[in-house]
Order: C-alpha cells, then structure tokens, then sequence
C-alpha cells in the first residue's frame, strides 16, 4: 500500500518496517535501534539471521556515532561517493545492536542518493535496510515488484523506478588492503583513483570454499526468477518459443518479441535486469538466455552485471 512521507517518518518511529527507495534498489526500512523492528524485517524477508543488514545514514555524522576508529580512507571515500551506491564495512559501535550486524564486530553503512531517503532518514534517525523482496529473489526496482512478493498489505513510499536497478558495491576497509565484497556501480578503478592506494578488486567465490565468506550474504542464493537463467555464447537461428533472449552484441537481430537488445548500455541493462526477470516469470517464459558480457574493466556495471547473472544462473 503506497503511503505519503509523514506516515512513512511515524510508522518507523512506532516500530513498524516500511519499503522506501534507494537510487539502487527498493529498501526495507527499519529503526536501527529497535530490535523488535529488525527482527520484523528478518521475518518478513525471510532471511537468514547470519547476513547482516546494511544501516543507512543521511549524513557523516549519523555514521560516526554507530562506528568506532574510522580510518582515515573512510573519509575520503564519503567525501567522493556519498550520497551513493557505495557500502563501506568499518568497525562497529557495541551500542549497535548485534542483530544488525550478525554478530560481527563490524558495520556496513552507506548514504543512499535519493532524496526520499535521505529526508525519511533525517527526520527517522538511520534505518536497517535490506532489498525489499523476499530472500531469494530479485531486488525490487519498484513498487509493483514489492506487491509481487508482499501483497498489497506492506508500506510503500513511491519514488517510481529506481535509477542504477543492482545493489551496492560493497567496500570492506577494515582488512589489510580495502577488498571489494560484491561489486556495483562503482568500480574499483574509481575506489583505488579517490583513495590513492590499490584495493583487492571483487573476486567470485565458489559456493564450496573453505575459506570463510567475509560477506555472509554472499554465500546465499539470491536474484533468482523462477525461470532458468544461463548464459549464451551466440544467439542460436531459431529461437525456443518459452524462452527469452538478452542480447547486447549482435548488429543483425531476428525481429522477435522475445529478444532484447541492449546494445552497449550495460547501465541500462543493470537498470532492467530485475525487471526483466520478474517479468519473464509473469510471462510464464521457462528460460532467460543472456548472452556473455564483454570483457571491459572500464565499464563500471560489467562485474556487477556478471555477479547477479551469475547467481541468477542455475548452477
Ligand atoms: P542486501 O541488504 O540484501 O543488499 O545485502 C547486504 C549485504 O551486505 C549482504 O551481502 C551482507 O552479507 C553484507 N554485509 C552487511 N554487513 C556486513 C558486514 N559487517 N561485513 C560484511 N558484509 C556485510
Ligand atoms: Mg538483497
């Protein structure tokens, strides 16, 4: 149910847990200080109380008092990124409760840039706030993707699509050098330039790995549609009639409605992704084939587009 903005402030002050929008994705919004509001976004989610959430602020000094000894590259990175799709793990405040964090004595915090949230956060205090779909499937871009996992009955504060459509990067500073725990629309080349030191670049971890998974959400499955995603080299002739096709690459395209092209626009595609995938689902397709991303470090939502297509395949 869409709500106006002041219901939106008193509804996170009595407790209760509202969806809000981010300039990534749709969040689920909730008091960082109440533990019963948090164990509600747990529930309602579904999600494993083992992958922390991310506490967002409206401002520096919000972050300062949930963390402690934040170190100097903190600073420089709120000053070039905040507001924006940049999560930094730092250590964390005991007075935060350890249901935010999963029991790690670190914080993810992050400023969005939307001026919904950043004015819902000033007047509510700073707000826990996984994606707002339920664990497993793809991030909500919108609201319609909130009633698809949720009913009618959940708080909605419309701020229509959301402009990146992927999650995040996530930025640890408190291991040796910084180390990219899951990529987004800032990419490391950006990170090293505004830091002024090299960082550990994202690394795909595979699902059987010994070594412990730093950012617990990661080992989950997530952003997956019903239908089977997988990747393809070459868009095949003849086209299966239940599947969809995602192409960038290809000048000659057959005229068909289940193809998609992109061009080169991977912002565009990240901005669609999910919808694609909640649509496909609605349109009863069976299979989504993506054709294979170019190798470009450049572009900045290539290894986070990589990423999510890549969980989102059937392994
Ligand atoms: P979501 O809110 O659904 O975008 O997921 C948040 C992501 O942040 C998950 O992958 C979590 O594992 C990760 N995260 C949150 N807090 C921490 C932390 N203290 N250390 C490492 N990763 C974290
Ligand atoms: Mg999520």
């Amino acid at each position: 149910m869409i709500i106006d903005f002041q219901s939106a402030v008193e509804l996170i002050k009595k407790g209760d847990v509202i969806a809000f929008p981010t300039e990534t994705v749709y969040g689920l919004g909730a008091d960082a200080n109440n533990i019963l509001a948090i164990k509600k976004t747990y529930e309602l989610k579904g999600r494993p109380s083992d992958n922390p959430l991310i506490v967002h602020v409206s401002s520096v000094s919000q972050a300062e008092d949930i963390t402690r000894n934040l170190p100097e590259s903190f600073y420089k990175l709120a000053e070039s990124f905040w507001p924006g799709p940049l999560t930094l793990i730092v250590e964390k405040n005991p007075s935060v409760p350890d249901i935010v964090t999963g029991g790690l004595s670190t914080v993810a915090v992050r400023m969005p840039n939307h001026p919904l949230a950043l004015k819902l956060i000033t007047q509510s205090g700073p707000l826990t706030a996984p994606s707002a779909n339920k664990s497993g499937k793809p991030s909500p871009t919108k609201p319609e993707h909130i009633w698809q996992d949720y009913g009618d009955v959940l708080p909605v504060l419309d701020g229509g699509s959301t402009t990146i459509g992927l999650e995040s990067t996530i930025l640890d500073l408190t291991s040796e050098l910084p180390e990219i725990l899951r990529p987004g629309a800032i990419s490391n080349i950006e990170l090293s330039e505004a830091l002024g030191e090299k960082i550990r670049p994202f690394q795909e971890k595979k699902f059987n790995e010994p070594k412990p998974v730093k950012s617990p959400g990661t080992k989950y499955t997530h952003y997956k549609p019903d239908a089977e995603v997988k990747w393809i080299r070459k868009i095949p002739k003849s086209l299966e009639i239940k599947a969809l096709y995602i192409v960038h690459s290809q000048k000659k395209l057959p005229n068909a409605k289940n193809l998609i092209s992109y061009g080169g626009n991977f912002k565009a595609l990240a901005k669609d992704l999910y919808d694609i995938f909640r649509s496909a689902d609605h349109q009863q397709y069976e299979k989504i084939y993506i054709e294979e991303l170019p190798e470009q470090q450049k572009d900045t939502m290539i290894s986070a587009l990589n990423n999510r297509i890549s969980k989102a395949c059937n392994e």
